[in-house]
């Protein structure tokens, strides 16, 4: 039983740290360890924030803003990857 504990805590700790690592949340990834154990390693190590597709950030200003927003609420500038945020014509001179 002691070696379960000890097993799961470890597991939930490495989980949380490798959450914390990719921004995600490193409470509920702990919690997740003691859970599942090495799954939660797993998913956890996986890609970027899982959030991601919810969120992007603006290529402007930097600040998160909604994936689907055309406009971003902090510098009003338009979102997409047709707007390139090193196109200034300032880099040329
Ligand atoms: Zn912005």
């Amino acid at each position: 039983m002691y070696l379960y504990v000890a097993v799961a805590i470890t597991f939930a700790i490495t989980a949380s740290v490798i959450a914390y690592s990719k921004g995600r949340n490193s409470l509920g990834w702990f919690l997740a360890g003691l859970l599942i154990g090495p799954f939660a390693l797993v998913v956890a190590a996986l890609g970027p924030v899982a959030r991601e597709g919810i969120f992007a950030r603006c290529g402007s200003c930097g600040e998160i803003v909604r994936a689907e927003a055309t406009v971003c609420r902090f510098c009003n500038r338009p979102l997409g990857s047709d707007v390139p945020d090193n196109a200034q014509p300032e880099e040329a001179a």
